[in-house]
């Protein structure tokens, strides 16, 4: 039998608990009802290619996939893993979860099959919720081949045009209700609403349970500071597994919005949307609005000017990228930080220039506690910058679990980030950098480890990840190898092999004698990030 979802949480000591409740930042409310309440109207909702749906069209057909879940002997409590691309399907069987209080876990696009088994495994998740061939991958094959080697996933639900044997057809599943919604409790504001996952540092992901007073305070009050109403529409870009995109797209829902779906970041498309839909708000990670900015200048066909605000977080958008925003694609830019595992901040939207150009923001919530320290946990004096340490209303203490992980990522219910940070005397916070072994693709998050392992299963002696400076993406990923002469292409149809997510492939691989190491003994990553920008700055010098 699985356990109970709550059986593997953290839950905030009694005496925040109390606190967050009584000054109002814990509604004590599921997100299903709270969905349910703002859905009376016929005001337009999703748009999704040819398919438009009003708040009430909507919550009909949440509900239909609700009872079609309960009558497929999905109960409350329940894990099912969602891997789904940006389509209307997507937010309607997310919803019906959140009706029902199953707990969807909300894996991403380019895991194969050792997240998504992984993943499944850890949550006992009892159905696997997917689509047919999205970009060439065939996602419904992944699904059971995860399925049959699991003892917990009994159904595979699919959206394609045509299905494989044993599949069942989402799009069937999500058609509008007939009757009433299964007779079920509310689940309490304390329950796991939904699982996000944490690329984060060590090989497979991690599960950050979101209950539902803490998700719907963080995404309630994040469409509050961003203005979200009635006449907003909100354009989904990223892949609304990630939280970011997901917090705004729900925000928009409950507040009256209208959410226009993408396939893709593309500008091509995404301007033709905000052009045709008179899209007010789009979140984006700083590598899509490179994108954008290179293509506003070659392409000015579109009409963008409904845009209002510009949400850009994920990884750190450089100062003078900030810059042109506004001026080339118009409405305000907010800068933003956050991560899965809650604290999120924001500019405001009438924040001066330079904080929104220089800062990452502020924290979203009054209670929101910020620490900054050194590496062995001192605090730093104010102004420098430090590790930060995080705790708040919506940030949770603890991994899903996770013992031995919490034990290094919590330190007395503090959230470590692994950030490097300085706080502003304005409140305002800057990226400045990070301590944890991470690398940051585009805004996809790699455990360096990972790709270690790999290198060295692979046949190299040592290995050693790091991220190399990218004009696109922000970052790459690069590994030093020593020993045997490890081709790339051998070392990524290897990851390729084994399952891995296709962005924790390496693009680089540079063969050394020996790694460097630190006076402690630790690899030296500092000196090897020196050394790719070095070997990168000289072949474009030779390049010309
Ligand atoms: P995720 O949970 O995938 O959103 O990843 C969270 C991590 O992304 C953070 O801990 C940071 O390392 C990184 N991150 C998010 N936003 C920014 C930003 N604006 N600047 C630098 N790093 C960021």
């Amino acid at each position: 039998m699985p356990e109970r979802t709550s059986a593997g949480t953290t839950p905030w000591p009694p005496e925040f608990a109390t606190r967050y409740t009584a000054e109002g930042y814990w509604a004590g409310r599921s997100l299903g009802a709270l969905l349910g309440e703002v859905a009376g109207s016929d005001a337009p909702c999703l748009v999704d290619r040819g398919l438009r749906l009003s708040h009430r069209e909507l919550l009909c057909r949440a509900d239909g996939a609700a009872a079609r879940l309960h009558a497929l002997g999905l109960r409350p409590d329940d894990r099912v893993v969602l891997q789904l691309p940006n389509r209307w399907e997507f937010l309607v069987v997310t919803m019906a979860c959140l009706r029902l209080g199953i707990v969807p876990v909300l894996a991403l696009q380019g895991h194969r099959k050792q997240e998504l088994a992984a993943v499944a495994g850890h949550a006992e998740a009892r159905a696997i919720v997917t689509a047919g061939t999205v970009r060439g991958f065939d996602h419904e094959a992944l699904a059971h081949e995860v399925a049959a080697g699991s003892a917990t996933v009994e159904h595979v639900l699919v959206t394609a045009d045509e299905l494989a044997a044993g599949s069942l057809d989402l799009r069937a599943l999500c058609r509008p209700a007939t009757g009433p919604l299964p007779p079920v409790p509310e689940p309490d504001g304390t329950a796991v609403a939904l699982f996000l996952l944490s690329g984060g540092t060590t090989g497979a992901p991690k599960l950050i349970a979101r209950t539902h007073n803490d998700f719907a305070y963080m995404v309630r009050r994040a469409a509050e500071i961003c203005g979200l109403g009635p006449d907003s529409t909100y354009l989904a870009v990223l892949p609304l597994g990630h939280g970011f995109p997901m917090t705004a797209a729900l925000g928009t829902v409950l507040a009256g919005g209208r959410v226009v779906l993408a396939g893709s970041p593309a500008p091509e498309g995404a301007f033709a949307l905000i052009d045709a839909e008179r899209v007010t708000m789009t979140s984006l990670v700083p590598a899509v609005v490179q994108r954008w900015l290179d293509h506003r200048a070659a392409d000015r066909r579109h009409d963008l000017g409904s845009l209002r605000l510009i949400q850009v977080a994920g990884s750190k958008l450089p100062e003078d990228v900030a810059a042109r925003v506004t001026p080339v694609l118009g409405g305000v830019l907010q800068n933003g930080y956050g991560m899965g595992e809650g604290l999120f901040c924001l500019t405001r939207p009438d924040d001066p220039a330079e904080v929104v150009c220089r800062t990452q923001g502020r924290p979203i919530s009054p209670a929101d506690e910020l620490r900054l320290v050194d590496d062995r946990g001192r605090p730093v004096p104010d102004g420098e910058p430090g590790i930060l340490l995080t705790r708040g209303p919506y940030t949770p203490r603890g991994y899903y679990r996770a013992p031995e992980k919490n034990a290094q990522a919590f330190v007395d219910g503090w959230y470590n980030t692994g950030d490097v940070v300085r706080l502003r005397p304005d409140g305002n916070l800057v990226v400045e950098g990070r301590e944890k072994d991470v690398i940051n693709r585009g805004g996809e998050k790699i455990s360096a480890e990972e790709i270690e392992t790999f290198g060295r299963a692979a046949g190299a002696r040592e290995a050693a990840a790091v991220a190399m400076p990218d004009a696109e993406l922000g970052e790459r990923i690069c590994l030093y190898v020593t020993g045997t002469r490890l081709e790339l292409p051998r070392l990524r149809a290897a990851m390729r092999e084994a399952g891995a997510a296709t962005f924790k492939l390496p693009e680089r691989l540079v063969h050394v004698d020996a790694l460097p190491f630190t006076a402690v003994g630790k690899v030296d990553k500092k000196a090897l990030r020196a050394d790719i920008a070095a070997r990168l700055a000289a072949e474009q010098r030779r390049a010309g």
